[in-house]
């Protein structure tokens, strides 16, 4: 049975896939998987791939919606590898330095760089004994590196006894402890242990409560750098699109899926909303995977019963985030540029646990402007700042009038301390809150990032790559392991599309 069109000829080869979803772990794996034989159709949502890695368009100005800080490029060039093609065809990635401005309200500053002179003596300056205790945090980050993603960060967790073979590493590395608590064990400058703890956010995870594994991110950025996409991450979307589509595959755009059909215990189909139906050997979701369960399986025991297990877990944050073009260009804000607030681990507390929105914020700033101008008209800048909120399921904010309000307070903190005259200079502005996270992109209680990555929702315990009971059913991305960020999820392509061709071969 082919992956086509019902009622069409088939046009695409015996042994079909759907992915729903064109998210990055969505388009990584249909490349996989095209790329290994199996005739796939990608069916998306919205009217442009890329998920969380959407593109917004304004009066000259381009946004990338989401991800910015490109990590581990070699996860990206091993799926051209794969299909046979060279990536310098496709995409350009350029180098970003510093990796990222971090900004205090005292009026400090550090620039996370990737020279070891230049970080010592920056530390030196914070805090002279934190030098060496620097470098037992960076041998210590490679380490967890070589386990936690060389080693385990694209194989899938399937069985409870993956986890168990896995354990004595995750102990005698500390895993139980959170990310800060294993970087305070190392530095003792309170600005210190923020720059080398923040990581954990950039994957939704709360630094005082996920596992230090997520320490090695350190580790990944230090090893390949960061990097950036030229034309915007975006342009690295439409490339793996274009790579998808150039060896054979098809994808649907404004395709949402309704329901996958199950006979006999498998998943047989997925039918859009329009009506269209595409028949398949094998499903894949890069979905919500709430979604995925409790809407697209609704009609099945399984749906039912997964998405009520699944809802009582943990998910991590949203995100307020608010696009903005500036007529002029101010190449004084570094490409990324954290600016903590007053508080940390009380504001970061109330961003993960509280019933509301916080009175203070810490932000991300994003200026790509600096590293590639074309980004907006000339002599201009397009902009992106977020700030880390409560999702949904705790903090019930009516967004809508909220929205407008909580823009224009951050609007008037980034003037007061980082722009000066933004307001003046305004070309153009839009927002994006938990409510559009939810009805955008179906994510259960407006998450930013799924799961919430604590230990005791990652590897086995995180939704499995394949279903336990629809043998045929496959999950990728954020919600499964080993989750979100863009070399997460691009590994979880690489463990879900392993886990494909092999069932694949198998049923020949
Ligand atoms: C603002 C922001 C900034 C970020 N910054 C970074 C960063 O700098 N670096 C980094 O590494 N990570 C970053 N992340 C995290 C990273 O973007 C995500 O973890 C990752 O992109 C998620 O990819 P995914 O494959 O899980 O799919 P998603 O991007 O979640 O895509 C899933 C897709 O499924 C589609 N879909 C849902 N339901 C249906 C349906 N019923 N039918 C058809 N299609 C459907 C959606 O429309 C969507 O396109 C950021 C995230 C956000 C939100």
């Amino acid at each position: 049975m082919s992956a086509a069109l019902d009622g069409t000829a088939p046009t695409q080869g015996e042994r079909g896939a759907v992915v729903i979803g064109a998210g990055f772990g969505g388009i990584a794996l249909a490349i996989r998987l095209q790329a290994a034989g199996i005739e796939t159709v990608l069916v998306e949502k919205r009217d442009r791939p890329g998920g969380r890695a959407y593109v917004y368009e304004d009066a000259g100005y381009t946004f990338d919606a989401g991800p910015t800080v490109i990590t581990d490029p070699t996860a990206i060039e091993e799926l051209f590898v794969a299909a046979g093609r060279p990536m310098s065809d496709y995409v350009t990635l350029l180098p970003v330095s510093p990796f990222y401005r971090l900004c205090w309200e005292d009026g400090r500053f550090f620039d996370y760089v990737n020279d070891q002179a230049e970080l010592d003596r920056q530390i030196a300056e914070f805090a002279p004994q934190d030098v060496e205790g620097y470098r037992r945090f960076l041998a210590y980050s490679r380490e967890v590196f070589r386990e936690g993603y060389e080693k385990l960060g694209t194989v899938p967790f399937l069985s409870f006894r993956d986890m168990v073979r896995a354990g004595p590493q995750l102990a005698r590395l500390g895993a139980w402890k959170s990310v800060h608590a294993k970087v305070a064990e190392f530095i003792s400058d309170e600005h210190l242990r923020q720059t080398f703890s923040f990581h954990s956010l950039l994957v939704g995870g709360n630094p005082f409560a996920t596992s230090s594994i997520y320490a090695l991110i350190h580790a990944l950025e230090r090893k390949w750098g960061v990097w950036f996409a030229k034309g915007g991450t975006g342009a690295l979307v439409e490339g793996l699109v274009k790579l998808f589509t150039d060896i054979g595959g098809r994808i649907e755009l404004s395709a949402e899926v309704a329901e996958i059909e199950t006979a006999s215990g498998r998943a047989s189909a997925v039918r859009l909303k329009d009506g269209r139906r595409f028949p398949a050997e094998m499903v894949a979701s890069n979905a919500d995977v709430v979604h995925t369960y409790g809407d697209l399986l609704s009609a099945t025991k399984r749906g039912e019963s997964e998405a009520a297990r699944l809802k009582k877990k943990r998910f991590s944050m949203s995100l307020f985030v608010i696009y903005f073009g500036l007529k002029t260009h101010r190449p004084d804000i570094r490409h990324h540029t954290v600016c903590f607030g007053a508080r940390y681990r009380e504001l970061i507390s109330e961003i993960f646990n509280g019933s509301d929105l916080p009175g203070d914020f810490s932000l991300y700033l994003h200026n790509p402007c600096v590293t590639d101008p074309s980004l907006a008209p000339e002599g201009a800048g397009a902009f992106y700042v977020l700030s880390p909120v409560p999702h949904l399921g705790n903090a019930d904010i009516d967004w809508e009038s909220e929205g407008p309000r909580y823009r224009d307070r951050i609007l008037a903190y980034l003037e007061e301390r980082y722009i000066p005259g933004l307001r003046a200079d305004l070309a153009t502005c839009r927002i994006f809150t938990p409510a559009d996270f939810k009805s955008e992109l179906n994510a259960h209680l407006g998450s930013a990032f799924s799961l919430d990555p604590v230990l005791t929702q990652s590897a086995w315990f995180r939704p499995h790559n394949r279903d336990d009971r629809i043998g045929n059913l496959y999950l990728v991305g954020a919600g499964t392991h080993p989750g979100a960020g863009v070399p997460g999820v691009i590994g979880s392509a690489k463990a879900t599309a392993g886990l494909m061709i092999a069932d694949g071969a198998r049923a020949i």
